[in-house]
């Protein structure tokens, strides 16, 4: 059975919101990654947005619960090593957790080179960094696959997008690094829904990253990297449906390596 995560950058004050009115109520497993000086309010720090972040607070009590995983978004919101390792031993502190407790690391704007990794794998490795969630890698068609990925945002046809993304998303013989589908505003419910049909088909796990969650009446509701409240609720229902007939299992970003 294939696995589908939810994944969830930043630190927002919306995905908290979501996450208590949504994804609790309906049991939907999640993933969200936290660049700490950010909800930390740090003066002069590179931000990841101009939105309201979560509080600590909040971001405690969504790390007590079982259903949600809580991994390092950078302490800035940008790809210096030293400043990814940096929001991971920060993290666990705020979180009240040991330094050997594995943690995993999504890159900022999934812009990390990982032509660079090998020369740095050991500082991942010594600071117990389980992954590293960097942006979609397209092997076949390169070219082809961005140019058709710009165009569809305009004409939303949704197999179109399963086609841009139908790759091996998740590469089962990473143990280490986990590619994603990013998810925003330009991107329907019904592209995404194919995508998850085509994922089926093909057997492959995917995780779906987002930004902000919000209504049509709130701020930032225009903002390229908003995605609709109710979509993603119907989004969210069609996903447990999918579960409740034995067709994916909905899980946590470390999970998609782990096994489960
Ligand atoms: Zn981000």
């Amino acid at each position: 059975m294939i696995k589908i995560a939810l994944s969830f950058d930043d630190g927002r004050m919306d995905n908290y919101v979501m996450a208590k009115e949504i994804l609790e109520p309906l049991q939907v497993p999640a993933t969200f990654n936290i660049t700490v000086g950010y909800i930390k309010k740090e003066d002069k720090i590179e931000k990841p947005s101009d939105h309201e972040p979560m509080t600590i607070e909040q971001l405690k009590e969504l790390s007590s619960n079982t259903q949600f995983e809580i991994a390092s978004h950078g302490y800035e919101h940008n790809n210096d090593i030293n400043n990814l390792i940096r929001g991971a031993i920060e993290l666990r502190k705020i979180l009240g957790l040991s330094e050997i407790e594995k943690i995993g690391i999504v890159s900022p704007r999934s812009e990390f080179d990982t032509s660079k990794l090998s020369t740095i794998i050991d500082n991942f490795m010594n600071n117990n960094i389980s992954y590293l969630r960097v942006g979609k890698r397209f092997e076949k068609n390169s070219f082809i696959r961005k140019v058709v990925r710009k165009i569809n945002r305009k004409i939303n046809i949704p197999s179109l997008y399963s086609w841009v993304y139908n790759q091996s998303n998740i590469r089962k013989d990473d143990n280490f690094l986990i590619y994603t589908a990013g998810i925003i505003k330009d991107n329907k419910l019904k592209e995404v829904k194919k995508l998850i049909d085509d994922a089926i088909k093909n057997d492959k796990s995917y995780i779906l990253t987002m930004h902000s969650i919000l209504k049509a009446n709130e701020k930032f509701y225009d903002d390229l990297f908003t995605w609709d409240y109710y979509d993603f609720y119907k989004l969210c229902k069609y996903l447990k449906k999918l579960e409740n007939d034995k067709k994916i299992i909905i899980c946590k970003t470390k999970d998609i390596i782990n096994g489960k």
